[in-house]
């Protein structure tokens, strides 16, 4: 049943109503699907561009049963859905990414596990159960002299930055304790990455995959300011990032568009790469992918949780993604009018509060035919 390709004009539920699922429904809505959205606030942007939606929160089972009998498949546009809400869709209808892939990287912790079990490399790090705990795994981590910089992450609800504290080290211990309370965490060291990137791949129900080139990110506040495409790395070091992503894509028997973020540090003279985080959804660091690519990381994702064949992944373009957070969407015209090939993508969320996510552009450099 997996596998079998939904009928032209079927209907795709969308869990989350923000940018992706507006991005999403979009590209639903080009390949003749019926959407319908659910997430909790009434003006979700994705609302504006699909045929349906339902106005409920997370939490809410009778309206995920009301979705469940609307659609042929149900995808998601966020990963902190709760267990209760995964098993009564998946017991009502087919849902893609799977439902492990969602617990797994809704938890930090598991996340980590995750990733440790299958060999790959990420940050030093500890786990941390509540305020109490805190002391042994900061000494388990730390050097010598007690101070060095990491970063306490909460374990569920993190986001853009949310839910972490950045810390000296053992000197700032009541700070960090303060902070945490009885909640369950990550402690990572931070590291002196050269530059951090992300494999945006997509997998099909019978296991095919492809992969988009890898942008180089960068944060503001630990939230993603730009993507830029090429990044300045090997062609070692970008398939070693695929596989990566492969290897993680492959255990959760995924299927959808998956991201994963990485850093690329350089210890002992080689380059080496530290999986950061897994998002089990279409990426912030892969919408230049509308413009410099034939088929979208968003349609490709319709594609595959849809069961139709994937699209060709392959770039056109040079490209640089810009967000656009909070007040500086006011300068949207500005940025038109200083470079007309700039292709703006504006949410129309109203407020546009510090750090918000308001919309992006995208600029490309054609690549040639040698
Ligand atoms: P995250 O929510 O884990 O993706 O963290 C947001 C951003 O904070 C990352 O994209 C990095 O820029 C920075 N960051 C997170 N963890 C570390 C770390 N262990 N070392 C250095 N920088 C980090």
């Amino acid at each position: 049943m997996a596998s079998e390709p939904l009928p032209r004009g079927g209907t795709i539920g969308i869990l989350g109503g923000g940018q992706l699922g507006r991005m999403l429904a979009q590209a639903a809505a080009k390949l003749g699907f019926q959407t319908c959205v659910l997430a909790p606030e009434a003006d979700s942007p994705a609302f504006a561009v699909s045929g349906s939606h339902i106005v409920a929160g997370y939490d809410d089972a009778e309206a995920f049963k009301a979705l469940a009998a609307r659609c042929d498949v149900v995808t998601f546009e966020f990963e902190n859905v709760s267990a209760e809400a995964l098993g009564i869709l998946e017991g009502a209808v087919r849902i893609a990414p799977p439902r492990r892939a969602l617990e797994v990287t809704q938890d930090r912790l598991l996340e980590k596990r995750f990733v440790d079990s299958l060999g790959l490399a990420t940050a030093p790090w500890a786990p941390v159960d509540g305020a109490h705990a805190l002391e042994d795994a900061l000494a388990s981590l730390v050097g010598q002299d007690g101070d060095s910089p990491m970063f306490l992450k909460l374990a569920r609800q993190g986001y853009d930055g949310k839910g972490q504290l950045r810390i000296g080290g053992l000197s700032d211990l009541g700070k960090a304790q303060d902070w945490l309370g009885e909640k369950a965490a990550v402690l990572e060291k931070a590291v002196s990455f050269e530059i951090e990137l992300s494999v945006i791949a997509v997998r099909a129900y019978g296991g095919a995959m492809a992969f988009y080139d890898v942008p180089r990110n960068t944060h503001r506040g630990g939230v993603l300011h730009e993507s830029l495409v090429p990044a300045p790395v090997s062609d070692e070091i970008r398939s070693q990032a695929r596989s990566y992503a492969r290897q993680i894509a492959e255990a959760l028997d995924y299927v959808g568009v998956i991201a994963v973020e990485m850093f690329l540090v350089r210890e002992g003279g080689g380059p080496r790469l530290l999986v950061n985080e897994i998002a089990p959804r279409v990426h912030n660091s892969g919408h230049w992918t509308i413009e410099a690519c034939a088929v979208s990381q968003f349609e490709n994702h319709i594609r595959a949780v849809a069961g139709w064949p994937l699209g060709a992944t392959d770039r056109h373009a040079d490209a640089r993604m810009v967000n656009l957070l909070g007040s500086d969407v006011d300068h949207a015209l500005a940025l038109l009018r200083e470079n007309p090939a700039r292709s703006l993508h504006l949410y129309g969320k109203r407020e546009a509060r510090a750090g918000r996510k308001m919309g992006h552009y995208v600029e490309l450099t054609l690549l040639r035919d040698s």
